[in-house]
């Protein structure tokens, strides 16, 4: 009996997307086994996590990189970072001690805005808030480019931008801003946690764009472990992000990251980087297919494959049309119900979507059975 039997949990079949909500992702085999093995040893963990971080730099093809426990994490302590990183760049290095120890207390920090811009996208990804966490100072920006090289001042720590193309619908791309604003004195963090694959996106934005900052959930696309996340690229960022984190006692102390999931994250790292993005996308496509030639028999509903992710992503998905009359979150409400629930893809409104289409997304389905299983719950919604 596994700890959700004795608990009374019932298995959801994910065909939605690496919610957090649902449990992110599942790990393979070789990420299992790697933070098996590691679970039997004692380590020197400062150097477990300098050296890991140095593989997960090579890996990423970046020249940096940091391991914490979670994409939001890394969001607190590179903000965090940016803010000690100019303050330490004015005065002299016997302060930085200091500085790591008194965060969130930013009274002897003078650059400690970090710049947001306004947008609907806001709503959708409220992970801004967090930037608050570090005793810095969100100032909300509007998308023009005059108002943003406007607003970088001496007091500006940090700009924090959310790619995507849902995210940057009627506002400014990162391609647009990031060039611009490049030699700002100021840190460029670019949250992308879910803008995977492709494996490239995980040096696109440090490498091409030249953000300071890119950062990655573990637990999403990546298929670490759940309380892991990435940020690449600037030395210095990730350094200081390093010394405010734990087995520190300072304000990254809280994102505690044990040595199992610094290997788990390496090991998933290696198999994402390796699988080819083809093969990838095809493994998908061939589920999704399955669920397609399922539910062909049905009259009425339209279906098709759209070649990108909901948020731009490399990976297919399958749109499903319902017929007139029937709404998406009804269907899920229905699937998630059954004795083996499924959660099918509904879409929050910002992607401006009918109510009556739903999306299938193969990324979390295991095998040809947990396919078969999402067709059969829309069939059985649809009464065929
Ligand atoms: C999922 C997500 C996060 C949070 O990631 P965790 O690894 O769960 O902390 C942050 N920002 C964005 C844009 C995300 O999509």
């Amino acid at each position: 009996m596994d700890i959700y039997e004795k608990l009374n949990i019932k298995k959801i079949i994910n065909a939605s997307e690496t919610y957090t909500v649902l449990g992110g992702s599942l790990m393979d085999e070789k990420t299992l086994r790697a933070m098996e093995a590691a679970a039997n040893a004692f380590v020197d963990f400062t150097e477990l996590l300098d050296k890991a971080n140095k593989r997960a730099a090579l890996l990423t093809n970046n020249e940096s990189a940091f391991i914490s426990s979670g994409a939001g994490a890394c969001l607190i302590l590179a903000v965090a970072a940016a803010m000690i990183k100019k303050e330490v760049d004015k005065q002299t290095g016997s302060v930085f001690a200091e500085l790591l120890d008194s965060l969130p207390d930013t009274s002897c920090i003078t650059a400690k805005e970090v710049l947001v811009l306004r947008g609907e996208y806001l709503e959708s990804v409220p992970y801004w808030k967090l930037i608050k966490n570090t005793g810095a100072k969100v100032v909300m920006v509007d998308p023009v480019l005059s108002d943003i090289e406007k607003a970088i001042t001496e007091k500006t720590a940090a700009i924090v931008l959310f790619p995507s193309p849902l995210y940057e619908r009627n506002i400014l791309s990162c391609e647009q801003i990031l060039p611009v604003i490049k030699n700002r004195n100021i840190t460029t963090i670019v949250d992308a946690s879910a803008q995977l694959p492709p494996a490239s996106n995980l040096y696109y934005y440090t490498r091409k764009l030249c953000a300071d900052i890119a950062i990655f959930s573990g637990g999403k696309h990546i298929k670490g472990p759940q309380c892991t996340g990435l940020m690449v690229g600037n030395p210095e960022i990730t350094h200081i992000s390093e010394e405010l984190a734990s087995p520190h006692e300072r304000l990254g102390r809280g994102f505690k990251t044990g040595k199992e999931e610094i290997a788990g994250l390496i090991a998933a790292l290696e198999q994402f980087v390796e699988e080819g993005e083809e093969e990838r996308y095809q493994r998908q496509e061939k589920l999704l297919q399955i669920i397609w030639d399922d539910l062909s028999v049905m009259p009425k509903i339209n279906i098709k494959i759209q070649k990108e992710g909901r948020l731009g992503t490399f990976q297919p998905l399958l749109l499903i049309e319902l017929p007139a009359g029937k709404s998406a979150s009804e269907c899920n409400d229905y699937t998630r119900s059954r004795e083996r629930p499924v959660d099918i893809g509904v879409y929050a409104k910002e992607f401006q979507m009918p109510d009556n289409v739903i999306f299938i997304n193969a990324y979390n389905l295991q095998n040809t059975d947990e396919a078969l299983e999402v067709s059969c719950s829309v069939k059985e919604y649809l009464n065929f």
